[in-house]
């Protein structure tokens, strides 16, 4: 099978929506961004061995590289439309390619997002997806916006998805197949909160996305935001499936410090909280206020409202030991 078969093959939608103008098959792709809109861009690469275990199922990769993707988009806010694909594989297997393209495609239909484009080479694993999304003018959600006095609020349950990573790590933890099958699910099938990120929008001072773990992540946001923050570990929710595999104490580190959830770290100004509960009360994703916006540039943990101190570094691929 040559490339252009490859391609044709596996990624070429059926059809397309009416914002893609020209989609896979030409040098590019061409979209229509509704007017009073601004266009989103991201781009998010997972490489074998560094992002997921080299014997990962092609399925589970290609939910991977998209899902996180789209989580991208929900931290902006941004509605996601369209991605291109660049797929870098050791060959052209059949069965690998069937399973990859389906299961991309299943999810982006679920999103109703639209494969527009790609490059396809040989080489090692190794896949891009630039998404592209949009958001009404100007109202798109950052980083930076969070103030001193602003509730903060994570979705879902951080650090099922660092327990699950764990047991593929130690295949001989002791854990319960429920529970298995659970935390494995949480690392593999992340659920990007596009709907929350939209819901959010103009509501919250600030949000991002965690991926390399809450403190870590909380630091970036508290940076960009030029201020500090309290979390209060009593109100921090942690997974029943990581304490019954790991204790209390492990499950809370995977907690702040775990990274893949894809959850979404946020902040809300207390004046906009009711509006919040209204915006958010029918999505079926928990938001939990875990701390707050602090003056100063600390990051600091509570427990019983005692200050505690963590010693947490969160996923960095240039750090040096
Ligand atoms: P070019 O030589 O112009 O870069 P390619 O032969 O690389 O063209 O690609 C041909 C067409 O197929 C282009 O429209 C490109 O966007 C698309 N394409 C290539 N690889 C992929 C892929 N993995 N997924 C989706 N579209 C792809
Ligand atoms: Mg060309």
């Amino acid at each position: 099978m040559g490339e252009f078969d490859l391609i044709q093959r596996y990624f070429t939608p059926a059809s397309y929506p009416h914002d893609v103008l020209l989609g896979v098959g030409d040098d590019a792709a061409v979209v229509a961004v509704p007017s009073g809109f601004r266009l989103v861009a991201a781009v998010d690469t997972v490489v074998a061995g560094v992002h997921f275990p080299v014997d990962t199922a092609a399925a589970d990769i290609a939910y991977r590289v998209l899902a996180v993707n789209l989580s991208d988009m929900a931290a902006m806010g941004a509605q996601p439309r369209w991605f291109t694909l660049s797929l870098c594989i050791p060959d052209a297997s059949e069965s690998w390619l069937t399973e990859f393209g389906s299961s991309l495609q299943q999810l982006a239909r679920q999103y109703d997002v639209h494969l527009i484009g790609g490059d396809t080479v040989r080489g090692g694993l190794n896949i891009s997806i630039q998404m592209l999304g949009i958001v009404e003018s100007d109202v798109w959600l950052q980083r930076g916006g969070a103030k001193p006095g602003d509730v903060l609020f994570v979705s879902g349950i951080p650090g099922e998805a660092a327990g699950g990573l764990q047991l593929l790590l130690n295949p001989s933890i002791p854990v319960e197949s429920l529970h298995r099958e659970h935390l494995l699910q949480r690392f593999y099938r992340p659920m990007p909160r596009v709907q929350l990120g939209r819901r959010i929008r103009g509501l919250a001072s600030s949000a991002m996305d965690v991926s390399d773990g809450l403190l870590t992540d909380l630091g970036k946001l508290c940076a960009a935001s030029r201020c500090g923050a309290h979390v209060d570990l009593d109100a921090l929710p942690i997974s029943h499936a990581a304490i019954a595999t790991y204790g209390q104490q492990a499950a809370e580190q995977y907690a702040l410090a775990g990274g893949d959830d894809y959850e979404l770290l946020f902040t809300v100004a207390s004046e906009n909280l009711l509006s919040l509960e209204s915006a958010i009360g029918d999505l079926a994703v928990r938001c939990t206020p875990i701390g707050r916006i602090m003056p100063g540039e600390a990051v600091q943990c509570f427990r019983r409202g005692e200050p505690v101190s963590m010693n947490i570094t969160g996923f960095d691929h240039f750090a040096r030991n």
